[in-house]
């Protein structure tokens, strides 16, 4: 293992807190020097599992937390996402194209689906008190000299 780091951030589960972990991970992820498509990517996944967790892991108006968490290992990013809500009671379900448990409130139930096609592998942990969503992705433009 020649590069190793991380960081962890906890924060509130409010729509306003989304911008904030999309750019916490992206300035994060800058030290691999990523491609702007790879940023890009890492930031609409991100966007994509904390959304989940304002819109889905909180019904009621007590909104609990986030904790996002960011680990480079070499020239591969694992991006957790964990919540302490409801949890999902059927992943595979929830993680097909077009699934949406809130059909009315405009959600097009392509949230994993979009997890799925930026990352390059997504994992989802779900019981009665929360849910986990994990994603890697291989920056491929880092070079040896540039984490040496
Ligand atoms: P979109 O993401 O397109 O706005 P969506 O959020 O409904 O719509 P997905 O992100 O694919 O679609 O999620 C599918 C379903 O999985 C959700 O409708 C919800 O029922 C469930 N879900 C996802 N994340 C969570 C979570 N953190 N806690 C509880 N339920 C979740
Ligand atoms: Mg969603």
């Amino acid at each position: 293992m020649k590069y190793s780091n991380y960081m962890e951030v906890t924060f509130k589960a409010l729509s306003v807190n989304e911008g904030f972990a999309r750019v916490c991970v992206a300035s994060f992820c800058v030290q691999l020097e990523p491609s702007v498509d790879e940023i890009t990517d890492i930031k609409t996944a991100v966007s994509e599992a904390v959304t989940n967790c304002v819109v889905h892991a909180y019904p009621t108006s007590v909104k609990g937390d986030v904790i996002l968490r960011c680990e480079l290992e070499d020239d591969v990013v694992t991006i957790t996402v964990t919540d302490k809500g409801v949890g999902i009671k059927d992943v595979e379900k929830a993680r097909e194209p077009f699934y949406t448990s809130k059909p009315s409130a405009e959600r097009s139930g392509m949230g994993f689906t979009v997890m799925e096609s930026f990352m390059d592998d997504v994992q989802v942990l779900s019981n009665s008190f929360g849910t986990s969503v994990k994603m890697t992705k291989r920056i491929k433009s880092v070079s040896s000299e540039k984490v040496g």
